[in-house]
């Protein structure tokens, strides 16, 4: 059942998603739903900007950010090692790992931030709302300004993120991310106590191509996330981790998703984003063993061969310092 449902939010309506991250680069989405009025715009000179947007960006620091990355013991090697040596050496104060077993090797490695959830390491809707309900209480007790979950296929680009966000205010209500579907996910509300059943509508960001929560709106989900309500909240729906976020925001608090065109997932044609801006998305990921090709169309110093995620390449483009990128000309760095 958990399965079949996460399936819905994550996969089985990819070829609609994919078509929909065609239709929908330019922002915001139209939202046809009945909603609570929006936020008004922050004050400020100039023309009027969306909400929780920012007319003049203030400076925001690296560790403002708070990067949850959800993985699980079996990915530890084969994932996260690439993690490790390439965007996350990058980001060492902001990312944090949240997995569901004991690791010495990877708490060295990452630098005392890996956090073992002790949740269930299987790929339920339950546990995956566990580790989510963790990764919200850890972010509120850290004090930062954004939390952003990503997860461990996934390549962030650290200053993309921290350009992102710095146009936005911390304090106001913005749910930043790419939504999984091109229309609101209707799901059914089984509220405690009582028997009734209502229809819920709402969008909801995919958690395979990340999002960002502002503090502001992270602290008024509190009664629906904290302390592991999150759990009873992702059961009044019965929907995975990602899609209990979306009802937590939009269905319970009346706020908004703001689509972003620069988060990305693998249930999207990588290879359709064009190579020259590849380099300015937020978030990448790959199609990994059952879909291989679907990756980012990168060049650089590596074969498919030698770098079959293409995070490597794209590493070493952001930051040809790093001391195992290959030793090129900038003129050499030319996307194919
Ligand atoms: N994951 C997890 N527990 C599991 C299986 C997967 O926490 O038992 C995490 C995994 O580490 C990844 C995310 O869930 O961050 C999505 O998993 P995967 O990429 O394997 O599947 P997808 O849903 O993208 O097809
Ligand atoms: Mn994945």
């Amino acid at each position: 059942m958990s399965r079949a449902r996460g399936a819905l939010c994550r996969a089985c309506l990819a070829l609609a998603a994919a078509l929909a991250a065609l239709l929908l680069l330019p922002l915001p989405l139209p939202l046809p739903l009945p909603r609570a009025p929006a936020p008004a715009p922050t004050p400020g000179p100039g023309p009027r900007a969306p909400p929780g947007r920012l007319a003049t960006a203030p400076r925001l620091r690296p560790d403002d950010v708070f990067i949850a990355v959800k993985t699980t013991q079996k990915n530890h090697g084969p994932r996260l090692g690439l993690l490790l040596r390439t965007w996350i050496s990058r980001a060492r104060q902001q990312t944090f790992i949240f997995t569901d077993g004991d690791d010495p090797e990877l708490q060295l490695q990452g630098g005392g931030h890996v956090i073992n959830t002790n949740c269930s390491a299987v790929h339920t809707r339950q546990a995956l709302c566990c580790k989510m309900a963790v990764e919200y209480d850890k972010f509120i007790e850290s004090g930062r300004k954004w939390f952003c979950h990503v997860d461990d296929d996934n390549y962030v680009n650290p200053e993309g993120l921290l350009q992102l966000l710095s146009t936005f205010s911390p304090s106001q209500d913005v749910y930043l991310g790419r939504p999984s579907l091109d229309h609101p996910i209707e799901a059914a509300e089984r509220v405690q106590g009582g028997g009734t059943v209502t229809t819920v509508k709402f969008w909801f960001a995919t958690g395979g191509a990340g999002f960002c929560l502002s503090r502001g709106l992270a602290l008024k989900m509190s009664p629906w996330a904290s302390l592991g309500s999150f759990m009873s909240t992702a059961e009044r729906v019965r929907l995975p981790d990602d899609c209990t976020v979306g009802y937590i925001v939009e269905g319970l608090l009346g706020a908004r998703l703001l689509p972003s065109s620069l988060f990305h997932s693998h249930l999207e044609n990588l290879q359709r984003l064009p190579p020259d801006a590849v380099l300015q998305q937020v978030t990448l990921s790959y199609g990994g063993p059952e879909n291989p090709r679907n990756v980012v169309n990168v060049a650089g110093g590596f074969s498919l061969q030698q770098d079959p995620t293409r995070f490597k390449s794209v590493h070493c483009l952001l930051y040809p310092d790093t001391d195992w990128c290959p030793v090129h000309k900038q003129s050499d760095l030319v996307s194919r």
